[in-house]
């Protein structure tokens, strides 16, 4: 959609191109016919287009035309009002989807505009994050389209500023920046009804663009406010970081919470994996001023290493240090977050955990890997350290609005490093 030109109707009419068929917003957001009288006669619920604030400043009603609209009467109206004239498609939009269950489907295709009700907002989409989530739906790993449907809008990390507001939203206006949550709640778990889907008990939750429901990977989306957090603006270009910052946010404050009752405060701080979880669970832990060890295959002189390294923590390369080792070398952990996708690494980790300790897994593992462990070996080692381990997924509007303090903090801290972990940048146009 391209606004091409702003002029007065009475200067549109004198070029002789004759009345654009023309549809009216009013600023409450009722939508208006125009009639060939001239005169406004309000039908709440017709029409397409929406109020567009910077026109309210100059003027009580916004004429809009569009020119694919081609059965609408044309209006005479007076000088004082201006018309945007809209050339280009308002109906429909470009969005990357996947055949879920199946390999390799990625693919742009055309699908209808979102048109939100007064509950709702329209989000223009301005960042979405690419992460592992995305590669293993395409690869047909998991991932499920909404009900009824065989394609699923990909895409779960975004950020995007509102273009059009309900009539009835109180908390969000235009050009505001949010990032949604993901998660869903489902019809009637405690959790879900109290606003703490990733707590979900009956699994029949919804995942925008992973789990039956689109997600964000289009030129717009829609969205109840209760479901999209505000984002200060200098946080714009890193706000697709916010998602998996959240999930960071909330494991590391469970294990907190977890281990309350006995007075614990953690000397070290172990995250094995240094993906975008990893480098965000270690960016929270710093945040809180714990000693942080992250420790991955890559390089210790690449990317990753220095992101660790900028922000005051510590990076092993885990071909030169056997976990098993880290002990002898380092300390033992007193508390371990698990995010390399790998169930041997995991409980390893188990291992190397110091008494009182807790250990929080992450990731989630191949179904049909298979070891030996000694299972009394593993049952004494937790029972006699009072050692406590647990498994944490996703997050909830809470967790968001603690990462993006989280994210103001450490771009004040340690400037730049939030945008050294986005790797690369596209839009939609380089996709082919
Ligand atoms: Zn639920």
């Amino acid at each position: 959609m391209a606004y091409t030109s702003l002029r007065r109707v009475k200067d549109l009419h004198k070029s002789g191109s004759g009345w654009p068929p023309l549809l009216c917003s009013a600023p409450n957001g009722f939508i208006t016919g125009a009639s060939p009288s001239g005169s406004l006669k309000r039908r709440p619920g017709f029409g397409l287009i929406p109020a567009h604030s910077h026109l309210n400043q100059t003027c009580p009603w916004q004429v809009i035309a569009y020119k694919e609209i081609g059965n609408r009467k044309t209006l005479r109206i007076s000088s004082s009002v201006f018309v945007l004239l809209v050339y280009g498609n308002l109906r429909r939009m470009r969005a990357l989807v996947v055949k879920p269950g199946h390999k390799d489907t990625l693919g742009i295709i055309d699908i209808p505009k979102p048109v939100i009700d007064a509950t709702q907002v329209l989000v223009k989409t301005q960042r979405v994050g690419i992460d592992g989530t995305d590669v293993e739906i395409n690869q047909g790993a998991y991932g499920e389209a909404p009900e009824s449907e065989n394609l699923l809008v990909l895409g779960h990390e975004a950020v995007g500023r509102i273009s059009e507001v309900g009539s009835d939203v109180r908390s969000l206006n235009i050009d505001d920046l949010v990032v949604p949550t993901v998660r869903r709640n489902c019809p009637d778990c405690p959790a879900c009804h109290d606003d703490a889907s990733d707590n979900c008990q009956s699994g029949d939750y919804q995942e925008r663009g992973i789990k039956g429901a689109h997600g964000y990977l289009s030129e717009f989306f829609k969205e109840a406010p209760g479901n999209l957090v505000k984002l200060p603006r200098e946080l714009e270009a890193v706000g697709s970081l916010i998602e998996p910052m959240s999930v960071a946010q909330k494991a590391v404050g469970q294990a907190f919470e977890i281990q309350r009752h006995q007075n614990w405060e953690p000397n070290i701080v172990l995250v094995l994996g240094a993906g975008a979880l990893g480098l965000m669970l270690t960016l929270v832990s710093r945040s809180k001023g714990c000693d942080t060890f992250t420790y991955d295959l890559a390089d210790s002189n690449s990317p990753k290493a220095r992101i660790v390294e900028k922000a005051g923590g510590h990076y092993i390369d885990a071909k030169a240090l056997n976990l098993e080792e880290f002990p002898k070398e380092h300390g033992w952990p007193d508390l371990i977050f698990e995010a390399t996708g790998s169930s041997s690494v995991a409980f390893s980790a188990i291992n190397i955990l110091n008494q009182d300790g807790a250990v929080c897994l992450l990731s989630v593992s191949g179904r049909n890997h298979e070891t030996k462990i000694c299972l009394s070996c593993l049952n004494n080692h937790i029972v006699l350290g009072n050692r406590v381990i647990f498994g944490s997924v996703s997050s909830n509007r809470k967790h968001f609005q603690e990462a993006i303090q989280t994210a103001k903090y450490v771009d004040k801290q340690w400037p730049g490093v939030l945008n050294e972990i986005i790797t690369d940048e596209r839009t939609l146009d380089d996709y082919k």
